[in-house]
């Protein structure tokens, strides 16, 4: 029997003017009813945005200088950067590097010289050409740039807006309230701020999930802001205004993706991007077939607790869609038998876990993952509700494997001496593992002589978490963040340097996204742009207790 989101799913895939129309109706009509029902309506409108906030909230832009660590610069202050040239050939020195070679090699007192957009030579007291440029990396950890392989890049401009919403009001609000608000600059905007802000996180790579493509229009968008800046991205392209077998089949994706991606490029790779409910028609057969016919690979939120699940997983299966290049993103509410289909057709799955924790996909499941040997790559979904770097997704899922490994056992009264879980596992999954889940492991997620120059040096010489740098995975997974990330290469370019950014436009990006706040907040009324942040908290149920310590009061019977 279909759950009440797998419906919602599929219909919002079949009709999706008509959905919409008749839910906007009610929501508006049923706003206030959202206790003790039950069923289709009550599940959308219940889970959606009531009005807990009052007051009128308007977002203000800063403008800051820089963010370096535990202190700021402003350009004037800022040191001269130094000349960058293409093709200049750059040395780091003196650093622990996180080779994430085969043998995970981690050498200390190391140097990696870049020449052209490759790796040159890695290893201690490098001889290097005239000209280089020398970047003093003691203290610091070189490693892989990040990979991330799911990121709605789109909905940068709407930055912490749902830092409090469930996957409910996010489905709500994107799905059928404003997603289709979004105009071509909107995408733009985010995927412009998101863009810098990966490179400026230490992810090279991107896989921009750009599932807010409603016209010809907002994919060239889309690749605009993806070509101005200077990261390695791949397009992941969707539309969830229409079914996949609709708006693959139009004749203007056809011409986009011909146009864009016919040649072969590594800086700017080209998915399909759309989700299986799990309608026994299998409608999505239609888009499956044109991403084998076009030789695209294809993503998929499976696992998606009450939207995707197992029996989009057997229908994958079944008409035989399911690869070694197929990208399952969440997979985190499989039956066993999901698992066992993913590993045997060499799939792998992409973890979001702040997603999975604070949305409601599911357990993060990289438990599930280990058991079957599944490939795991790391990604952090969206930032309308958390920040777009790796740093947090490494350390958030190391915890949550974790505290399922230790609460399993305490059930069964038992204790956890060794975690099976490593740090080094997760450095590995951030950088090596996504490269190998695109297909881009001969180019890039090691630091190995030959390979593209991807590169992250982590180094804060004004922090003291810093040092003593004893387990350099351990330091990058619990102890780094963002603001120690303080040289970027991608593709042999200095993309950031002294922990400013490097011929990315940041001003350009704050313009666009302001602009797209003020429209969208134009759209909805300012007092639905509050409300839409500010969804109810649910009704209060204080345990009654033998120890008094709530007053007589304020204890409501929660039997
Ligand atoms: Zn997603």
């Amino acid at each position: 029997m279909l759950s009440s989101f797998q419906c919602l799913f599929t219909v919002i895939r079949t009709l999706p003017r008509l959905l919409t129309t008749f839910l906007l109706w009610a929501f508006e009509r049923e706003a206030d009813h959202v206790r003790g029902c039950a069923g289709f309506s009550c599940l959308v409108i219940g889970g959606a945005n009531r009005l807990a906030g009052r007051r009128a909230r308007l977002p203000t832009l800063l403008d800051r200088p820089h963010h370096i660590g535990g202190s700021s610069l402003t350009a004037a202050q800022a040191p001269e950067q130094p000349d960058f040239a293409p093709g200049r050939p750059i040395v780091f020195r003196n650093a622990t590097v996180l080779t994430m070679d085969d043998a995970h090699r981690v050498l200390t007192g190391a140097d990696v010289l870049v020449t052209g957009q490759r790796i040159e030579a890695v290893g201690p007291g490098l001889a290097v050409p005239e000209g280089t440029v020398e970047i003093d990396a003691a203290g610091g950890i070189v490693m892989p740039g990040m990979v991330d392989t799911h990121r709605h890049m789109w909905q940068t401009a709407m930055r912490g807006y749902g830092a409090d919403w469930t996957l409910t009001q996010y489905f709500v609000w994107y799905y059928l309230q404003s997603g289709k608000l979004f105009r071509p600059q909107d995408v733009y905007a985010g995927n412009l701020l998101s863009a810098i802000e990966a490179i400026d996180a230490g992810v090279t790579t991107t896989v921009d999930w750009s599932h807010g493509l409603q016209t010809a229009d907002h994919a060239e968008a889309a690749v605009e802001a993806l070509r101005e800046v200077p990261g390695r991205f791949v397009l992941a392209y969707g539309n969830i205004q229409q079914g996949p077998w609709e708006w693959s089949a139009a004749p203007e994706f056809r011409d986009f993706v011909t146009r864009h991606f016919s040649g072969s490029d590594d800086m700017l790779g080209f998915q399909m991007a759309f989700d299986v409910p799990g309608d026994e028609a299998f409608p999505e057969r239609a888009a499956f077939e044109v991403a084998r016919d076009l030789g695209v690979r294809v993503t998929t939120h499976a696992g998606v607790w009450g939207a995707t699940n197992d029996n989009g997983i057997r229908l994958m299966y079944e008409n035989g869609f399911m690869t070694p290049q197929t990208i399952y993103v969440h997979a985190a509410t499989l039956a066993a038998d999901s698992y066992h289909r993913i590993a045997a057709t060499g799939g792998s799955v992409s973890v979001s876990t702040e997603s999975e924790q604070s949305a409601g996909q599911g357990y993060p499941p990289t438990w599930q993952l280990r058991q079957h040997d599944i490939p795991v790559s790391l990604s952090m979904d969206t930032s309308v509700w958390w920040s777009g770097d790796l740093f947090s997704a490494m350390r958030s899922t190391l915890s949550a494997d974790r505290v399922r490994e230790h609460m399993h056992a305490h059930e069964k009264q038992e204790t956890v001496t060794n975690h099976h879980l490593r740090a080094e596992q997760v450095v590995d999954w951030a950088t090596r593992g996504g490269a190998r889940v695109l297909g881009l492991d001969s180019l890039i997620g090691s630091l190995e002589p030959g390979k593209k120059a991807d590169i992250v040096l982590i180094k804060n010489d004004a922090s003291p978490v810093m040092f003593p740098l004893l387990h350099p995975y351990g330091h990058v997974v619990f102890q780094a963040q963002r603001g120690d990330v303080h040289t970027v290469v991608v593709n042999g370019r200095v993309v950031k340097h002294a922990h400013r950014l490097v011929g990315s436009d940041l001003e350009k990006a704050r313009r666009a996204t302001e602009e797209t706040t003020e429209y969208l907040m134009g759209e909805l009324g300012q007092q639905a742009w509050t409300e839409g942040m500010h969804p109810e908290i649910p009704e209060k149920r204080v345990i009654k207790n033998p120890y008094t310590y709530t007053y007589e009061d304020n204890v409501a019977d929660a039997s």
